[in-house]
């Protein structure tokens, strides 16, 4: 027998008028806000995003300066968050909008599912929250806490299950605060049925309504089918320093962390004598290998498995036109300030962070 979500809506909206978050984007509820910070949130904790939404909207204010920013820094404004197709998405998005509806976002769900890297849960949040339509929103903590109340076993990976959960939620949406239940209901699964087991279940509003609680179901209630399996990668990282500037590569515009700048790599994890003898085959000589750890990053398919070296050269090295290995030899300066660096290089460049700052 399907669950009857409306039983929650008061006890749940009146939960939220006295435990919701202060958030900058709830506080003033722009649709561009509501937009930006969704994105940000979609791989990101709440508290982590505070900074980034602060910083980004402060650089880019509106659609306009969304559209028209440089690449360069947009992808430094972004820095940090990762999935840098989100931000690049986002651009798009805002170039549409500024041509197709005079630099307003669309109101209605329907049109803002067609704009660039605005999917079903976007779409819902800024149509609700931004504009009041009575849309839902279905991310993963909502799916959390109401398969949790329904105790259901459903499994939350399938698209199928995802698309039930938004048709029986659409009638029950308070037509009075459509933005305020989406909110409250993912606010719930942020806040307190939290994942993995623990949720606060003593300080839930609809305790007296959640079946996986009366039924002690908690602890296997999300199910999720196991994830595939990621590739595991080695990569020899190298930070080459010549005359305090140090050499960063464009990575191809194609294919993970596409047109962002990196450190040099190698495949595979190379010894200091092997990685000497394969630099010298490129026609590098540098004076020092200083070997500066492990490293591992995990993307959504592929983990990288990384060792690190400082290079040290004395003597000039090869030009960046000599071959595609080095596109630029940069300054610190330049590197904190223009060139956006993935995280996956962040145990390698806070040394050089430090080094040389
Ligand atoms: Fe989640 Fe516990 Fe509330 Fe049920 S009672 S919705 S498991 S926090």
């Amino acid at each position: 027998m399907s669950y009857d979500y409306k039983e929650i809506v008061p006890y749940l909206l009146d939960w939220y008028d006295n435990n919701a978050r202060i958030l900058a984007w709830r506080e003033n509820p722009k649709p561009y806000y509501i937009w930006i910070s969704e994105i940000m949130l979609q791989q990101t904790r709440v508290e982590a995003v505070k900074g980034y939404f602060d910083r980004f909207i402060t650089a880019l204010p509106n659609i306009k300066a969304l559209a028209e920013a440089d690449e360069e820094r947009l992808l430094k404004l972004w820095e940090g968050l990762g999935y840098y197709n989100r931000v690049r998405n986002l651009q798009k998005a805002a170039m549409q909008v500024s041509d197709l509806y005079d630099g307003e976002l669309p109101t209605e769900y329907e049109k803002l599912m067609k704009l660039p890297g605005i999917g079903s849960y976007t779409a819902g949040a800024i149509s609700s929250i931004a504009f009041g339509y009575p849309v839902p929103v279905v991310d993963g903590n909502v799916l959390r806490v109401t398969k949790r109340l329904a105790g259901s076993f459903d499994d939350i990976k399938k698209d199928k299950v995802k698309k039930e959960l938004w048709q029986n939620l659409l009638p029950i949406i308070p037509l009075d605060r459509p933005g305020d239940f989406n909110q409250a209901l993912m606010e719930l699964g942020a806040m307190v049925c939290l994942p993995n087991g623990k949720p606060l279940c003593d300080k839930c509003p609809v305790m007296h309504l959640c079946k996986a609680f009366h039924e002690d179901t908690i602890d296997r209630i999300p199910v999720k089918t196991a994830p595939k399996e990621r590739r595991k990668e080695e990569r020899t990282i190298l930070l080459m320093e010549y005359r305090n500037k140090f050499a960063i590569h464009k990575r191809s515009i194609k294919g993970l962390l596409a047109g962002l700048w990196e450190l040099p790599g190698l495949e595979g994890k190379l010894n200091p004598k092997e990685l000497r003898q394969h630099l010298h085959s490129m026609g590098y000589n540098p004076a020092e290998i200083i070997p500066m750890g492990e490293a591992k990053h995990i993307f959504s398919h592929v983990e990288w498995h990384m060792s690190g070296y400082n290079i040290k050269f004395e003597d000039e090295p090869l030009q960046p036109e000599v071959q595609d290995f080095v596109g630029k030899w940069a300054g610190r300066d330049e590197i904190i300030d223009i060139y956006s660096m993935p995280n996956a290089f962040s145990a390698f460049t806070t040394a050089l962070r430090e080094q040389i700052g």
